[in-house]
C-alpha cells in the first residue's frame, strides 16, 4: 500500500482533549500505539472519533465507496465444532434437525442466479463437515469456473482450510496450491473472531488458534492469494483484547501486505448459546459500537487499504452513516446470505443495486463498483449515469 496521504483534521471538531495528540499523530502519518488504540475505543466523543477516521479516509479514497455484486453460497453446515463455537448459530450436527449439505449439482444450480444477475464474485463458507474434504471442494470450483468462467471465487476461511488440510494430511501450503489450482482466487475473512486465547477458550473453544488463523493468511499471501481480515465483537471481549487482535492483524500486513479489506463484524446474540448466557436476544452490539469499530479500524489498521461495512449485520442506515466514519467499501449485493441470519439478523438477504445507490448517494458520496481486487468496474454519477469503466485500482 502508498504511504497515506496526510489528512488535514478538523480540531473544532474534537471535544475530547485526549484526541488532540492522536489528531496530531495521524495528519504526521505516525503509527497509533496500542495505548492510543484504546483511547479511541474509550473516548465518549464519538464524532471526534469519526472526524479523525474520515479525515483518513477522505485522504486515501475521496468521496468513492466501492461495492461488489457478489452472491454467497454455503455449501453445507455441518460442523464438527458445533458445540464449542458457542455464539454460532448457523453450525448444526449431521443428524440434527435443519442440516445440510449440498450436491455439486445443489451448488451449480443456486450459481446460476449468478446469469441473472450482474454477480463478479462467489463467496463461498461453510462449517467444518467431515464429509466435505478436499476433493469436494476443488470439484466445485473446477465446476463452477468451466460454468461462470467470468464469476470470481472467495471461498474458504482459515479455520476451513486447516480443517481441509488435516483432513486430506497436507501442509496448509499444498492444500492452498490444490484449492488454487481448482479455481479460488481469494480468501474471506473468517474464522478471526477475537484472537486473544482467553476469549477464544470461552467463546471457541476447539478453534484454530489466533496465532494459527495467522499463519495461515501469511502463507496464502506467500502464494499471492490475497485476503481480507476480520474481528467478532460486541460479546465477551474486553477493548485490550480488540487492540490485541488489530495489532496481530497489523503486525501481518506489515510482513506481507496481503489483507485487502477490514471488516468488523457485529456478534449477534439469537439462537446461539452465548446469547442464552448473556441474556441477550436482538441486536447486541449499540449503534455507537459499531461505528467506533469501523472508526478504529480505519486508524488503527493504517496499512489496511479498505474498510468494509457489512449492512446485513449493521442494518443499511448504520452502514449508510458509518461512510462518514471512515468506511470506504459496503458489502455488495449479496444474493442469499445465510450465516447472519440464523443468528438474528432481521436485514434483507440480498439488495438490489438500486438500493445500494440510493444509501451511497444519500451519504454525499459517490458509489464504485469494484471486483473482488478493488478494481473499478462502473463509476456512478451523482445521477445514476454509468460514468466511467476502467481497470483501475478503487
Ligand atoms: S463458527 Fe464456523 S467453525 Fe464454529 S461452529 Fe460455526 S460454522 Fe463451525
Amino acid at each position: 500500500m502508498p504511504a497515506v496521504p496526510s489528512p488535514v483534521v478538523d480540531r473544532r471538531r474534537l471535544s475530547d482533549p485526549a484526541l488532540a495528540p492522536i489528531a496530531d499523530k495521524i495528519e504526521r502519518g505516525e503509527r497509533l500505539t496500542a495505548g492510543d488504540g484504546v483511547t479511541l475505543f474509550r473516548t465518549p466523543d464519538l464524532l471526534g472519533l469519526g472526524t479523525l477516521a474520515d479525515a483518513r479516509n477522505r485522504a486515501l479514497h475521496g468521496h468513492r465507496v466501492t461495492f461488489a455484486a457478489n452472491q454467497h453460497i454455503n455449501p453445507t453446515n455441518i460442523c464438527i465444532l458445533r458445540k464449542t463455537c458457542v455464539f454460532c448459530s448457523y453450525a448444526r450436527l449431521p443428524k440434527e434437525d435443519g442440516a445440510y449439505r449440498y450436491t455439486l449439482d445443489q451448488v451449480l444450480a443456486e450459481s446460476d442466479e449468478a446469469n441473472s444477475t450482474l454477480t463478479r464474485e462467489f463467496h463461498i463458507v461453510g462449517g467444518l463437515d467431515m464429509q466435505a474434504g478436499l476433493d469436494y471442494y476443488t470439484e466445485m470450483f473446477r465446476a463452477l469456473k468451466r460454468r461462470h468462467p467470468h464469476v470470481h471465487i472467495k471461498a474458504l476461511t482459515a479455520v476451513e482450510i486447516a480443517h481441509l488440510a488435516r483432513l486430506a494430511r497436507l501442509s496448509i501450503r499444498d492444500t492452498l496450491v490444490a484449492l488454487r489450482e481448482a479455481g479460488l482466487d481469494t480468501m474471506p475473512g473468517g474464522g478471526a473472531e477475537v484472537f486473544s486465547p482467553g476469549v477464544r477458550a470461552t467463546i471457541a473453544d476447539k478453534k484454530l488458534a489466533g496465532d494459527e488463523w495467522i499463519a495461515v493468511h501469511r502463507q496464502a499471501h506467500e502464494l499471492g492469494i490475497r485476503t481480507n481480515c476480520t474481528m467478532l465483537y460486541g460479546h465477551v471481549e474486553t477493548i485490550e483484547d480488540r487492540i490485541h487482535h488489530l495489532s496481530m492483524l497489523r503486525d501481518l500486513q506489515s510482513e506481507t501486505g496481503g489483507f485487502l479489506a477490514y471488516i468488523p463484524l457485529a456478534y449477534h446474540p439469537d439462537n446461539n448459546e452465548l446469547g442464552e448466557t448473556l441474556h441477550r436476544t436482538g441486536t447486541a452490539t449499540s449503534a455507537f459500537d459499531d461505528l467506533r469499530n469501523l472508526a478504529v479500524g480505519r486508524l488503527y489498521l493504517d496499512n489496511i487499504p479498505h474498510v468494509k461495512t457489512h449492512w446485513v449485520m449493521v442494518t443499511p442506515f448504520l452502514s449508510q452513516t458509518a461512510l462518514h466514519f471512515g468506511v470506504d467499501d459496503m458489502e455488495g449485493t449479496m444474493v442469499r446470505e445465510k450465516v447472519y441470519h440464523e443468528a438474528g439478523a432481521h436485514t434483507a438477504q440480498a439488495m438490489a443495486l438500486d438500493g445500494l445507490l440510493r444509501l451511497i448517494r444519500g451519504a454525499g458520496k459517490q458509489p464504485v463498483e469494484r471486483d473482488s481486487l478493488y478494481h473499478v468496474v462502473r463509476t456512478f454519477d451523482a445521477d445514476g449515469a454509468t460514468a466511467a469503466a476502467g481497470p483501475q485500482a478503487a
